[in-house]
């Protein structure tokens, strides 16, 4: 992602291709700033999330037998909060799991790895750039809104073909494109490319079809991929321009579950879903457990609710935001994705 991006000679010099510029003020972005100022996640919501996300591990863990060693990863861990609720519950509920886990978590920026350090304290997890050098073993996948950080490209129907986007100048200039992405398109259609989600997935598929294992992806974006221009930008919890100030607020897009799902199973994965967030959850019994957390504190009562209220209400994040989940051939249907 820090490596100069390759000259492109079809466009003005000082233009940027759109995923160059967003890898790059992505890059700049998580290094130097506190995301969470900008804006909120599931796992900061509410405990319960990363509880049930961790109850979703050990279950997939007992489906594939119970291996006595096992990856536990996370990509884009943030604040670490996920992860340390996860594992709470995990040595809670299934201490068996928690004693063959090892924590694996794939993190560019060394600002949020010491947020992480300092969360899990003496779990003993080892932080990677990239998913490259994960150990070669079987392994549960986690990441919450980690692909939406991923950088897109941008092409516009113009007439017969396509022209790509490009950033000069804090806006948007378009060049002639020979890509091939078909021709059913209406003039000035946006179609959105996310070339690191399928390289990821490409590589995911064939880590689960190699050493086994499954890996659950949470996000927002729409369940059937479409046309249109879903690039945003979040600053102090508000939408602002994503061209304006590179670095200085957190840029990211829609994710096109469908495109991610296909390269996974190009190679050989089990796709389920996606499904609504609020689906996945209540049927993992979250909505048992946040009445569970406001009993057990009163004072906090309102507030347990409301956060679980936030993340399963279709008009709030539980449809938006779905799950999706990608298994080896041998694993049976993951938790939450029966279908009804
Ligand atoms: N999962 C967390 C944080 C989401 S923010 C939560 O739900 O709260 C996105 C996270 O992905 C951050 O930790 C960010 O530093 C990380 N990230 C973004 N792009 C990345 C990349 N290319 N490689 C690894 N981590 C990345």
């Amino acid at each position: 992602m820090t490596s100069a991006p390759p000259e492109i000679a079809y466009a003005p010099k000082d233009a940027e291709r759109l995923d160059h510029f967003m890898a790059r003020a992505a890059a700049a972005y998580y290094a130097a700033r506190d995301p969470f100022q900008d804006f909120v996640t599931s796992p900061e919501i509410s405990q319960a999330f990363g509880e049930c996300l961790g109850l979703w591990a050990a279950v997939t863990w007992q489906a594939m037998g119970r291996p006595d060693s096992v990856l536990l990863v996370e990509c884009g861990p943030g604040r670490g909060s996920l992860m340390a609720d996860a594992l709470r519950a995990i040595a809670e509920m299934m201490p068996d799991f928690r004693a063959a886990l090892q924590v694996q978590l794939v993190e560019t920026s060394p600002r949020l790895r010491e947020a992480q350090a300092a969360k899990l304290g003496a779990v003993g997890a080892t932080w990677h750039a990239d998913v490259a050098t994960l150990p070669e073993a079987p392994m549960i996948l986690l990441a919450n809104e980690f692909l939406d950080a991923l950088p897109i490209r941008q092409f516009i129907r113009r007439g017969a073909s396509w022209c790509e986007r490009f950033v000069m100048n804090g806006a948007f200039i378009e060049q002639p494109s020979d890509v091939g992405l078909g021709h059913d398109a209406p003039e000035g259609a946006v179609c959105e490319v996310n070339e690191a989600a399928q390289h990821f997935a490409a590589w995911l598929g064939v880590r689960l079809a190699r050493h086994g294992g499954a890996a659950l992806l949470i996000d927002y974006g729409p369940a059937e991929s479409s046309f249109g221009d879903s690039l945003q930008a979040m600053r102090a919890g508000q939408s602002v321009n994503p061209l304006s100030a590179p670095g200085e607020v957190d840029i990211t897009a829609h994710v096109d579950f469908a495109a991610f799902a296909a390269a996974a199973r190009a190679v050989g994965a089990i796709t389920h879903g996606p499904l609504p967030q609020g689906v996945f959850l209540q049927r993992l019994g979250f909505m048992t457990r946040a009445a569970m957390l406001a009993r057990l504190d009163p004072s906090r009562a309102q507030a347990q609710l409301a956060a679980a209220h936030r993340l399963t209400a279709p008009e709030a994040m539980g449809r938006l935001f779905k799950a999706l989940a990608l298994c080896d051939s041998s694993l049976p249907i993951p938790a939450g994705f029966e279908t009804a």
